[in-house]
């Protein structure tokens, strides 16, 4: 496995970034304070772009709740994907607006167009300056039901806009991205070390098991072309690839448990879809315990172990699931790819990727009654958590949980603050038998009022 590490190299990345041979001579200072319009970019180049000074970028294929999308929003790159078309409009050289909140490029901005940009920004500044005056109220609703507000990082150095915005648990470390542009993956120590980093500064820390494959691919195609993947997002991943390569996942595995010795660990397992899958970590896990035990290595004995309900198989069955496991965190990004059918990477299938799908609502609906009935903590770490527009929607579903990214944090702290619960439930519960677009549009607009 190791001589397959992928590594971006920088001019690689470069040729792709700007489609063409004759770039490759640029030097990565070129590009520094630089806009790239790209086809499409990898989670691993969105990485790049940081370390080299990138100030934004838009590319013409992507979904927003792509990984590379999920990135930037944590490195702070304001960004457009799936902007179909973006290189016909745009020139090298060009002077650009990248407005990532709205989805709008501007080359060649008039006068008017930079004042315009320069006054949403200050306005942008004093908003969140007004919001962090919240940062230090607990998260309760106005007839006071307390609700727990959680963050999802995916770099210890994300730590930073956590505490800015006074969040303490960690609902979601992603830890895929310590594989990214290497050749060789990390060793326990490396893993180890990294979630030290976490550990000393949030608790509880739930660390994600490596959800390596789709669009988060290690394997460099290139040296692979015998084995190419038609549908990675149906393939080797998550825990199906981790119980394959079984060393890369017992490094993963020995890290956290003596991370656990450190603090409060939780851990958790993504893309389950079959009991079996948590049996066999389970088992590995007794396993390494074991050895740690006769090596002498400390680590917490009842650490929980939780799972990802993000595959539709997870949802419908949580009623069976939830009794085996500690806990379980509602991954929508996946779960919605999964179940409408609609790649979350592929802007094509955008208009179909909808979080107020009954059969969505209705997974949410299903695993939050199962993890309640046998009486398990569930939250939601996907991305439909972070939306402003379906807090409200979530609650009357029942979450009491949200594990959200630390930029939307104070935003979904606000609107739970001014939340009265008791109207909520009935309402949202009309949702999931709604099949027009439009009426589940009005319905939300009820929900969401504010009296
Ligand atoms: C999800 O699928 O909702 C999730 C949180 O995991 P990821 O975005 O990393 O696939
Ligand atoms: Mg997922």
């Amino acid at each position: 496995m190791a001589s397959v590490w992928r590594r971006v190299s920088f001019c690689l990345c470069i040729q792709r970034i700007l489609g063409g041979d004759q770039d490759t001579s640029l030097e990565p200072a070129d590009l520094s304070n630089a806009i790239i319009i790209a086809d499409d970019l990898s989670p691993a180049d969105t990485v790049l772009m940081q370390h080299h000074g990138i100030l934004a970028f838009a590319t013409e294929y992507g979904g927003s709740t792509s990984h590379t999308a999920i990135l930037a929003r944590s490195l702070g790159i304001p960004a457009i994907v799936g902007l179909q078309r973006v290189h016909s409009y745009i020139q090298a050289d060009d002077t650009v607006i990248v407005d990532g909140s709205e989805g709008i490029i501007l080359a060649e901005p008039d006068e008017r167009s930079l004042r315009y940009y320069q006054r949403r920004q200050s306005e942008e500044k004093r908003y969140r300056s007004a919001l962090s005056k919240i940062k230090a109220l607990p998260s309760l609703t106005r007839d006071g039901t307390s609700i727990s507000l959680q963050a999802n990082i995916e770099f210890p150095e994300d730590l930073k806009a956590v505490k800015r915005v006074g969040g303490k648990e960690i609902g979601l470390y992603r830890t895929e991205f310590l594989f990214m542009n290497r050749y060789q993956p990390p060793d326990e120590e490396e893993h180890l070390e990294a979630y030290r980093r976490v550990i000393q500064e949030a608790a509880p820390v739930t660390i994600r098991t490596l959800d390596l494959g789709a669009d988060k691919q290690i394997v460099d195609n290139r040296q692979h072309k015998d084995s190419f993947i038609t549908n990675p997002a149906l393939s080797l991943r998550g825990i199906r690839l981790c119980l394959k390569e079984q060393n890369l996942f017992k490094a993963q595995l020995r890290a956290i448990l003596r991370a656990s010795a450190l603090g409060e660990v939780r851990m958790m397992i993504p893309m389950v879809s079959d009991q079996s899958e948590i049996m066999q970590v389970y088992k590995i896990i007794e396993q390494l315990k074991k050895e740690l035990r006769q090596q002498s290595i400390k680590f917490d004995p009842s650490m929980p172990i939780g799972v990802m309900v993000e595959v539709p198989a997870m949802a419908i069955c949580s009623d069976l699931i939830a009794p085996h496991v500690d806990f379980l965190s509602i991954g929508t990004n996946d779960l919605i790819q999964y179940s409408l059918a609609a790649d979350r990477n592929d802007q094509s299938v955008n208009y179909l990727y909808n979080p107020l799908h009954p059969a969505i609502l209705r997974l949410i609906k299903m695993s939050l009654d199962a993890a309640t009935q046998a009486g398990k903590p569930i939250s939601m770490c996907g991305e439909m958590a972070n939306d402003k527009r379906y807090v409200r929607l979530l609650l009357g579903l029942g979450l009491r949980t949200f594990s959200v990214n630390p930029e939307s944090y104070l935003e979904v702290k606000q609107i739970i603050n001014k939340t009265d619960m008791s109207r909520l439930a009935p309402l949202a519960v009309r949702m999931l038998d709604m099949t027009s677009q439009a009426e589940r549009a009005e319905l939300l607009e009820a929900i969401n009022y504010e009296n």
